[in-house]
């Protein structure tokens, strides 16, 4: 049993990579921003709690998102393997993922870090789609859909996360560099840390992430 993270800033490439990946690889995708986002859309009491860190582009106290990741550690079945995006993003939720590995017998095996520069992070932020009805992501000028506004894949209405204002994108990079960046020298001391320059498109990062995990015998 194992379980991998993509670890790196907002709009570096996590949830492309994790599309493309997660099915070629047999990884079940455990997003918590993906997570969250469903929890606000159905009003649950947990996305009530965390809308407005959302908005403002704050972190989501960390006892909320365990909340979320105990609960879908609880439910998957005991051979799943785990490929944890935008989780942890912070070392009291890393402490709290090897306790909760721990206890399944889970081993973390690999840390991918998508590593860009800030421009592209911007730029991709900015630009960046995501269908309503799927979560499939698109971008108006690097990955841009057939029709505009519409999705390839299942044909939903795209939308730009209100969270990807330019105000907001300030702040949770912010954020990022503040509280996420202690978790990558935690992880290269650990020696599970796997340094891929994201700034490629799409297919080429998936590519070389997958190909990385498979040097790494995490993928067959
Ligand atoms: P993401 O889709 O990963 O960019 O997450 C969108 C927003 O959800 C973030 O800006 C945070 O407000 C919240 N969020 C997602 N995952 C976490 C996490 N692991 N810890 C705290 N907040 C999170």
């Amino acid at each position: 049993m194992k379980a991998i993270i993509l670890l790196g800033a907002p709009g570096a490439g996590k949830g492309t990579a994790a599309e493309r990946i997660r099915d070629a690889a047999g990884f079940m995708h455990v997003s918590t921003g993906d997570m969250l986002r469903e929890a606000v859309k159905q009003s649950t009491i947990l996305g009530g709690e965390a809308e407005g860190y959302m908005h403002r582009g704050e972190l989501v106290p960390d006892k909320i998102i365990m909340r979320l990741v105990e609960g879908v550690l609880k439910d998957a079945p005991s051979h799943s393997e785990f490929m944890f995006d935008g989780f942890p993003r912070t070392i009291g939720q890393a402490d709290l993922l090897d306790e909760v590995l721990a206890k399944r017998g889970t081993k973390l095996e690999h840390v991918i870090f998508l590593d860009a520069p800030q421009r592209v992070l911007m730029q991709r932020l900015t630009g960046r789609r995501i269908c309503r009805a799927c979560g499939a992501n698109f971008h108006i000028n690097n990955l841009p859909p057939r029709q505009p506004g519409i999705c390839d894949r299942c044909g939903g209405e795209l939308y730009q996360r209100p969270d990807d204002s330019e105000a907001t994108i300030a702040s949770r990079l912010q954020v990022y560099s503040q509280m996420t960046e202690g978790l990558i020298a935690r992880y290269t001391q650990r020696g599970v840390l796997r340094r891929v320059d994201s700034s490629c498109g799409a297919d080429q990062l998936a590519a070389e992430v997958l190909s990385v995990l498979k040097a790494a015998g995490a993928a067959d």
